[in-house]
């Protein structure tokens, strides 16, 4: 079984363009003379960042004026499409963060930390901290209240402090009487500048207030799929955004998404050209046969 058999499926794409190669021609190298007629592309008029927003809005009204309503939606915890829907279109949509997103924004303001005066901390202990905390999500999964005392204890037990730590997740805990070494830590041992510690129990109070949003946490891993494979047909060092190439581009991707390289044949063998080509063979056959039949 291929994966377009079995695989999650694109059911919507929503292209929005800001400029029009055309219109761009015509204003530049003809001013004055009023743009020829063509199917202009141009649908959006605003910030790029916008974009986002205005096309999922567009996305998820499509899809429940075709009568599949969204309930959930999974991003990167940017809520502005969201609040969007609910002020404008009266749509309530339940948030469901990414995984890969949440452990990215943490990472990211783990080395704001490491580059403040003052504070020591390596890109090796930022890579054991983000260990720990993929370890911790896929540990608590549907469970709030572990979730909650795990983070807690994250970061007293990287300093040697295991007062909130349990044996479920802490081999001092497991056994006491053995010397415990940090194993990923430098020299094995836990971290000591206390300034560090300081900076850490500030920046995990959010975190673990809001523990209980992290045990249902979703994935954006097809929807990166699909950006990939976006971005091998529409690269974006080539600007495709200026003409309806980037629709056909968006189109031919879902293709291959939902049905594989087969569409390849199937599109080709509806194109006229192609009807035409097989036209022409059958009426090639269909003359030999009566060449035949006359000469019989
Ligand atoms: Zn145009
Ligand atoms: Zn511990």
């Amino acid at each position: 079984m291929t994966k377009s058999q079995y695989g999650k499926k694109v059911v919507k794409s929503v292209v929005l363009h800001r400029t029009c190669r055309t219109c761009q021609y015509w204003q530049k190298s003809r001013p004055g003379i009023p743009v020829r007629t063509h199917r202009c592309v141009k649908n959006h008029i605003g910030s790029a960042r916008m974009i986002e927003a205005k096309a999922g809005c567009k996305a998820i009204q499509e899809l429940a004026a075709e009568g599949t309503p969204v309930e959930i939606l999974e991003g990167d915890g940017d809520s502005t499409l969201i609040s969007r829907l609910r002020e404008h279109h009266n749509i309530k949509l339940k948030k469901k963060l990414d995984k890969n997103h949440v452990i990215k924004n943490i990472v990211k303001k783990l080395h704001e930390i490491a580059a403040e005066k003052g504070t020591k901390l390596s890109k090796s202990v930022i890579g054991h901290l983000k260990r720990v905390i993929q370890y911790v999500f896929a540990k608590n999964k549907g469970d709030p209240a572990g979730m909650e005392e795990n983070l807690k204890a994250v970061v007293p037990h990287q300093f040697g402090d295991h007062s909130l730590c349990t044996p479920r997740f802490c081999g001092y805990k497991r056994a006491p009487t053995v010397r415990y070494a940090h194993r990923s830590l430098p020299y094995q041992l836990p971290l000591s500048d206390p300034l560090l510690r300081k900076r850490l129990d500030e920046f995990f109070v959010p975190i673990i207030a809001k523990a209980a949003t992290y045990t249902d946490l979703g994935s954006s891993q097809q929807n990166e799929h699909a950006n990939r494979e976006v971005t091998l047909r529409a690269p974006k060092h080539l600007h495709y955004g200026g003409s309806e190439s980037l629709d056909f581009r968006v189109s031919a991707t879902a293709a291959f998404i939902n049905e594989g390289r087969e569409y390849i044949p199937k599109v080709s063998l509806l194109s006229s050209k192609c009807w035409f080509l097989l036209i022409f063979k059958f009426s090639f056959i269909f003359y030999h046969i009566t060449v035949f039949l006359s000469g019989c």
